[in-house]
């Protein structure tokens, strides 16, 4: 099963039809025809041979489904696009006001459209009545729990742990920045749709916490970052808990456990599957975890120090045994550096010693590139994952192989001595 899915892209090619092959019905897709698809997802699994309950059931779906997802853009529309749309409505309108009225040609370009957007918005609202809520979807199917995740290490695991008991999707994909990820109308739909959504917390992922608070959503919720109590940075003169507490391999442990004890509880009957899977997935990160450990060991000790865009590694230097010498930016990565930050940074490096500096994969290393430069240091070759696990088939497509790639980078770029991660228990072993 691969992650994520359709998700945003499945929208923008074929909206409804998409949708409905999202989530709990995707791995029918398979070699059967969209059509037969559709079909077979209006039904259990076992009523396929009847033909006529599947063509009713199949009407039945279209129209719930097709009201489902009107509700769905509605309701995204509403909190998410019409306060921002508005506000660039107003501010247009505002900004023409004080040239004393000299609308000009662009500015009125931009704000008719979106204010009969917003209009229409309203009307499609008001007409579809909103009505048809996301119980009708489940009420029709008796298949897996949908489980949602935000960020794709979270996801990763879920996937891990859930195995082919639950359906999956995730709502990010691999690469992105879940600080400045801002959510589409397919994640709202995702959310209402969900049985169980599973973010960072911490503030991690700002906007699709505040979509899916704010949306109303039915699904149960955990934040399984903030099942690890945080290391607290200090962010604009007050103290503001870490979300990044995946770079410490037990931490990751917390996590694992979280989310195979809630999805004991969202399906009781799978119990046996969830501690096997989640067994493997623990026993893995706690040779992961000595093997970091010895790996960072063989970096000279004035050269553990980590140089990196931003601030996403307290947790795995203190775990491992690094300091942070400085980053370019905060915990998040909405600011901005100064041309300041970046020359007094490169004098930092200069004056410890570092010998090299890091990229993130869910950042632009244009100005890491510039204090590495400045600062007469070379860029690591590999790049670090931060914030999102990599793409598929890349060295870090999974939170277990983020962990190692990052070590791998950080070693061979500080004058350790590398040497490979070898599980010594197969994962096809038997789980307590
Ligand atoms: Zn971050």
């Amino acid at each position: 099963m691969s992650i994520n899915s359709l998700g945003r892209k499945g929208l923008t090619q074929n909206k409804e039809q998409e949708i409905y092959l999202s989530g709990k019905y995707r791995q029918e897709l398979g070699s059967k025809t969209r059509n037969q698809v559709y079909c077979s997802n209006s039904l259990s699994r076992n009523s396929l041979e009847q033909p006529g309950f599947c063509v009713k059931s199949k009407i039945k779906s279209i129209l719930i489904h097709k009201l489902s997802i009107t509700s769905s853009y509605c309701l995204f529309y509403l909190l998410v696009r019409i306060p921002s749309l508005s506000q660039r409505c107003l501010a247009t309108v505002v900004v023409a006001g004080s040239d004393r009225l000299r609308l000009s040609p662009t500015r009125v370009r931009t704000a008719v459209p979106y204010s009969l957007f917003s209009i229409g918005i309203l009307l499609g609202l008001w007409i579809s009545g909103c009505t048809a809520s996301s119980s009708n979807i489940s009420a029709e199917g008796e298949g897996k729990p949908l489980v949602v995740s935000t960020s794709t290490i979270i996801a990763d695991m879920a996937e891990k742990i859930g195995g082919d008991e639950i359906e999956h999707q995730g709502i990010m994909e691999p690469g992105a920045d879940p600080h400045v990820y801002e959510p589409v109308p397919a994640d709202s739909v995702a959310f209402e749709k969900a049985d169980l959504i599973i973010y960072n917390g911490y503030n991690l992922e700002p906007a699709l916490i505040k979509l899916m608070n704010a949306a109303g959503v039915r699904a149960q919720k955990l934040a399984v970052g903030e099942k690890v109590t945080p290391l607290q940075n200090p962010e604009e003169g007050e103290l503001v808990p870490d979300p990044h507490v995946w770079g410490d391999a037990e931490n990751g442990i917390v996590m694992v456990n979280a989310i195979r004890d809630i999805l004991i509880e969202l399906s009781p009957e799978d119990k046996e599957v969830f501690m096997e899977n989640a067994a493997r997935l623990v026993e893995e990160l706690r040779q992961v975890d000595i093997w970091i450990s010895e790996q960072i060991e063989t970096i000279p000790e004035s050269q553990r120090r980590l140089v990196t865009t931003h601030d996403a590694f307290e947790y795995y230097v203190r775990a491992y045994g690094l300091e942070v010498t400085g980053t370019l930016i905060g915990m998040s990565t909405e600011e901005q550096p100064s041309a300041q930050t970046v020359k007094n940074l490169a004098e930092e490096i200069k004056k410890t010693g570092v010998p090299a500096i890091f990229a993130e994969t869910t950042i632009n290393p244009q100005l890491i590139t510039t204090v590495a430069e400045e600062a007469g240091v070379k860029l690591a070759a590999r790049e670090l994952y931060s914030d999102s696990i990599g793409a598929p088939g890349s060295e870090g497509d999974s939170y277990v192989k983020m962990l190692l790639s990052n070590t791998q980078a950080i070693v061979e770029a500080l004058g350790g001595e590398y040497s490979a991660f070898e599980l010594k228990i197969k994962p096809t072993a038997e789980g307590s």
